[in-house]
């Protein structure tokens, strides 16, 4: 089944405390296609840059076999620049600088090649931008799944967001921008309050403490791995939204119980973005050391108990 996804693709500054980088490859488009392309060798790409952006990046995503025909380079426009600073916990950080650049005018055009996905996946992206690739899809996917953040839940942005959130089946959010979205601190409130704006499930990331699945009537938890070193979270949120995607579109189950396996392979995804700067990591992972970490994640959880 094919995927397509849409986000942002971009330059990064990031600092943790244990480092600094000014210019890394980053996004949201970035991130997830690269994780669901693990999964998923029919992975559809739409986004923008601009003309400072390096090829060899492009290039990196094809050789993933990720399809770059939606992907625009704009002549003599700037790519989209964001720049984060971790707090010590590393599960919380500030947005230092969000430059949209070529990301503003957004036109997202759909390649016909592209017209029959099954599945999709809306990034973290200006909601209009959102909206408009689910409009100018001739046939309504199986499955479209969005994540965005406190940024487009500002008041100029809040309107769009809404309109899109009641087109979407998933949303993807981390704990603060679900609270922040439904007004409320208790997570299991804010779901039923999310899940009246349009999806009908949702996933809160909660960073190293794993990941919750709200159904209509059901909860499910999937853990964050414990890890020895985690050096930059950013992207995580996305590698684990295309790790749940590319599962899913992989194995054309969209049941909430493929749901509870799909957060664990977006985990598994997550838990290696973070153990090196920007991308790094995603991008040269083996199927044996993702087999290898999934089989972590059930010796975690997996535990026998009698009751007599
Ligand atoms: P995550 O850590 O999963 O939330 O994703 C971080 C990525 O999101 C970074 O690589 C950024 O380039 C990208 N990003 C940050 N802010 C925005 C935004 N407002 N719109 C789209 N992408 C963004």
């Amino acid at each position: 089944m094919s995927l397509l996804v849409v986000g942002s693709v971009a330059f990064d500054a990031i600092e943790t405390p244990f480092g600094k980088v000014d210019k890394i490859i980053g996004g949201s488009g970035t991130y997830i296609s690269i994780s669901a392309s693990y999964f998923n060798k029919k992975t559809n790409l739409v986004a923008v840059v601009g003309e400072d952006f390096p090829e060899a990046h492009i290039k990196n995503l094809q050789a993933h076999g990720i399809n770059t025909e939606g992907l625009q380079i704009r002549k003599g426009a700037k790519s989209f620049f964001w720049s984060g600073r971790y707090h010590n916990d590393l599960n919380t950080r500030d947005t230092l600088v969000t430059e949209l650049n070529v990301l503003a005018d957004f036109d997202p055009i759909i390649p016909d090649s592209y017209q029959d996905c099954q599945y999709l996946m809306l990034g973290n992206l200006v909601p209009a931008v959102q909206k408009t690739v689910l409009e100018r899809l001739e046939k309504r996917p199986k499955l479209v799944v969005m994540d965005t953040m406190n940024f487009w839940m500002e008041p100029q942005f809040k309107a769009e967001l809404m309109e899109v959130l009641g087109m979407v089946d998933v949303l993807s959010v981390n704990d603060e921008e679900a609270r922040q979205l439904a007004g409320e601190y208790s997570l299991v409130k804010a779901a039923k309050k999310i899940m009246k704006m349009g999806p009908k499930i949702l996933v809160v990331k909660k960073g190293e403490h794993g990941a919750l699945l709200f159904g209509e009537d059901q909860i499910f938890f999937a853990p964050a791995l414990p890890l020895e070193d985690v050096f930059d979270p950013t992207g995580a949120g996305d590698t684990f939204a295309g790790g749940f995607i590319g599962y899913l579109s992989s194995t054309d189950d969209i049941s909430f119980d493929n749901m509870k396996r799909a957060v664990i392979y977006g985990s598994a995804m997550a838990s290696f973005c973070v153990e090196k700067f920007g991308s790094e990591r995603v991008m040269n992972l083996t199927p044996k050391e993702l087999e290898e970490r999934v089989q972590e994640f059930i010796d975690l959880v997996q535990f026998e108990i009698s009751y007599h």
